[in-house]
């Protein structure tokens, strides 16, 4: 089976032996919201690789004893992830260390190779052992493989790259070198910056970067290659321009922090005018508008500003609900334990509620109900997002389409299931608008991919379903 990642990657070069792992551990802790199932952080002492990983959140998994019992190094490439069921989860921790024929290798990545299956059995029945069922466990074999004959980490990586289709940010650490590549889709973001020291950082999101101190210097381009060696970084661009540039629009929409800026757009920005396309196209006459904490806050406000209507707090979101918080076989409400509403915002009012996404209708129905327990007197809901119908190969985590709601219910039928007095999308024709370019992937709404995808039935089915309750045990889920 292959596993859909929706995950953060960090890397950090230094010209000396520095607190590498402190670096990462900040900038994991920046991009937390990419991934909360488990982290890791990989420190390259001198050609040394030492490594702690584990299931956890970053504030678990490095507590003050595990951050020490790493070295100072001059570089590391960390990881923190969105996990997958049960037990094989720790295996699937990242970054991933091989050792090889020619040295040692780290890797994390974060997406969703489109050719997996098919890479995989090739390696298989070549007498390749896997110990993971994740995607990148299968570029670290291809890339070790190359390196066999390649003359250099990076010419195999390159190599390995002509093998690769689908959705692929990486970090990987040689003993001697830093490297990042971005598939030619550039499907998942991934840039880099500087501190003031001097120190180059590549991270998922320019909100990680800031996280250390460092300067966003730009984007990786999609199918570039950067290596970071001892005599400062390289590109190497023999992948670039070889397929369309098609960014995950899902990406401004749901899984990027508001305060990060990818491929020269501001998330928040991107938000806010989803909010005011949202005002335009499905007006609703309304006394106040509130959003879903967090990911539909920036979109509610757009709202409020293109309709007039004013900006309501009418949900708070409790911070301190953590994995630890709710006991395990606890058959509580788990949204009412993480989202409560402000009763003096909505009693008697007409709301219009705006949320990111629905994907089979829960979370929505708990909000809902929540809401008009606090006397809301209409509530119209406004999605941020055209309706899920699709499936993603490229690392987003949607659902199987036989529990995606929008492909079995009209949006009024939605509307009565969730509780709604209306409900509208966000139109397809937006999307560009949104993410301020025509060159974004956006398969999930409209059945358009950009690759060829795995054949019918190919280890998708109800992954959603099992990871969301696998969350929702765990409190991390609403
Ligand atoms: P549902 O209850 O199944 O309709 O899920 C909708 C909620 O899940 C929304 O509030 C989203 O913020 C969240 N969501 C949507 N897509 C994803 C995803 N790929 N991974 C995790 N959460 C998601």
């Amino acid at each position: 089976m292959s596993i859909g990642e929706e995950c953060g990657i960090f890397g950090v070069r230094s010209g000396d032996p520095t607190d590498a792992a402190a670096l990462c551990y900040y900038g994991l802790y920046a991009l937390q919201h990419r991934g909360q199932e488990s982290c890791g952080i990989v420190v390259n002492d001198d050609g040394l690789f030492a490594s702690r990983k584990d299931l956890g959140l970053v504030g678990e998994v490095f507590t003050e004893d595990a951050l020490a019992s790493l070295p100072k190094g001059t570089m590391a490439v960390a990881h923190t992830r969105y996990g997958t069921t049960g037990n094989t989860s720790r295996e699937n921790c990242q970054p991933i260390v091989v050792n090889h024929q020619k040295g040692r290798m780290a890797i994390a990545h974060n997406g969703n190779l489109s050719n997996a299956g098919a890479l995989r059995s090739e390696l298989e029945l070549s007498g390749a052992i896997f110990h993971t069922s994740s995607d990148t466990e299968t570029i670290a074999y291809i890339v070790t493989r190359e390196r066999l004959s390649a003359p250099s980490i990076e010419d195999a990586v390159s190599r390995a790259m002509d093998r690769l289709e689908g959705a692929y940010s990486l970090v990987l650490m040689s003993p001697r070198k830093l490297i990042c590549v971005r598939d030619p889709h550039g499907f998942r973001p991934l840039c880099f910056g500087r501190t003031a020291g001097g120190t180059w950082v590549v991270a998922s999101e320019s909100c990680a970067l800031r996280a250390v101190g460092a300067d966003l210097i730009r984007d990786v381009d999609p199918g570039e290659m950067i290596i970071f060696g001892p005599g400062g970084p390289v590109s190497r661009r023999e992948h670039c321009g070889r397929a369309p540039k098609k960014l995950c629009v899902f990406e401004y929409i749901y899984f990027a922090r508001p305060d990060s800026v990818i491929d020269g757009r501001s998330v928040h920005a991107a938000r806010v005018d989803a909010g005011r396309i949202l005002a335009k196209t499905r007006p609703a006459d309304a006394d106040v508008v509130i959003g879903v904490p967090d990911s539909g806050l920036d979109a509610a406000l757009g709202y409020s500003r293109e309709s007039g209507i004013p900006y309501g707090i009418g949900l708070i979101k409790n911070k301190y609900v953590g994995r630890t918080f709710i006991a395990p076989g606890e058959r509580r409400d788990r949204v009412r334990i993480k989202l409560s509403a402000v009763e003096e915002a909505v009693r008697g009012r007409r709301v219009v509620l705006i949320d990111d996404s629905i994907v089979r209708g829960t979370t929505g129905a708990r909000i809902l109900s929540i809401l008009r327990e606090a006397g809301a007197r209409e509530i119209h809901m406004r999605v941020s997002a055209p309706p899920f119908l699709y499936p993603c190969y490229y690392g987003t985590d949607i659902d199987s389409q036989d529990s995606l709601i929008a492909c079995r219910k009209s949006v009024d039928e939605i509307a009565a299931a969730i509780g709604a007095d209306s409900l509208g999308y966000l139109p397809l024709e937006s999307l560009p608008g949104l993410a301020g370019s025509r060159d974004i992937c956006r398969a999930c709404f409209d059945g358009v991919y950009p690759t060829a995808v795995p054949a019918e039935g190919e280890g998708r089915k109800n992954r959603f379903e099992q990871r969301l309750s696998e969350r929702e045990k765990r409190g991390i889920a609403p």
